[in-house]
């Protein structure tokens, strides 16, 4: 890599080549391109991020042709059909998650989701990756009101954009706890609606109890036994 950059054959802003293994025998996912300094609001910085992408996706396979042993006939088959964006936009919610929340492996009684990513900040100004780990084997939870604007009745959010700050989301930002978030969200919504109330006001414990009958983690909740739950 410091050869390709130093030859003005590889600029990019990132320090590594990481790839993965596909399901198809002889292909590589590759996870290199960093587009820095831009808004994932404003359609022109995103108009340049996908031009800017592309560009760094020809470099880094010219790259891996010309430096990497095993790529000499290697080709592009795929890339994403959308530039991504790690972060952008969150809501100010009932609980604002923090990194000491996550690191310190924090449980809250209306816990709707765990996480065990590190903290993992890609410099949004250029190179360099912070990478914080939780204690081993343990998890944090994400409070149901991670999930409720502070100022807006019957809205949830998930993924991405649930409360927290720049640090924490750089933990729960990956699919996994992206989609646990995404289902409870679903389960309070259509709890609200069974018993005819604002969202806000659903018991944690119904969302949670709903959640562990589909199989959720929530750490040491378990499941009601089956002539105590509630059907709506
Ligand atoms: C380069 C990169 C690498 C990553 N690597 C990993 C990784 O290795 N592992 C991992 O777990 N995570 C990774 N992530 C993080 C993860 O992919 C995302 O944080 C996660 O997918 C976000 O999910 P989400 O549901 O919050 O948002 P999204 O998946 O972006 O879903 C939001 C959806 O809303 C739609 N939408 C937007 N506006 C509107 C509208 N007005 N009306 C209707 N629909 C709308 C969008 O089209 C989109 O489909 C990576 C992210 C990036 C950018």
């Amino acid at each position: 890599m410091r050869r390709a950059a130093e030859a003005g054959e590889l600029e990019l802003a990132r320090e590594d080549i990481l790839f993965f293994a596909t399901p198809h025998p002889r292909e590589l996912s590759v996870n290199s391109t960093r587009i820095t300094r831009v808004r994932g609001t404003d359609v022109w910085d995103l108009s340049y991020a996908e031009y800017e992408g592309r560009r760094q996706l020809r470099q880094i396979a010219a790259f891996l042709r010309k430096y990497v042993p095993g790529f000499e006939d290697s080709y592009v088959v795929q890339s994403g059909v959308q530039v991504g964006v790690r972060e952008t936009r969150r809501i100010l919610g009932e609980y604002y998650l923090t990194a000491d929340d996550l690191l310190g492996a924090r449980r809250f009684d209306d816990a709707i989701a765990r996480g065990s990513y590190p903290v993992d900040i890609h410099n949004p100004d250029g190179r360099g990756t912070i990478l914080k780990r939780l204690p081993p084997d343990e998890a944090y939870d994400i409070p149901l009101r991670a999930l409720i604007p502070r100022q807006v009745d019957n809205l949830l959010v998930a993924g991405r954009c649930i409360s927290g700050s720049h640090e924490a989301l750089s933990s729960y930002r990956v699919m996994p706890i992206a989609m646990a978030t995404g289902q409870a969200a679903g389960v309070c919504s259509a709890l609200a609606v069974q018993q005819g109330v604002p969202v806000r006001q659903v018991a944690a414990s119904d969302v949670q109890a709903q959640l562990l009958e589909q199989g959720a983690n929530l750490g040491d909740l378990r499941p009601l036994p089956r002539h105590e739950r509630k059907h709506g």
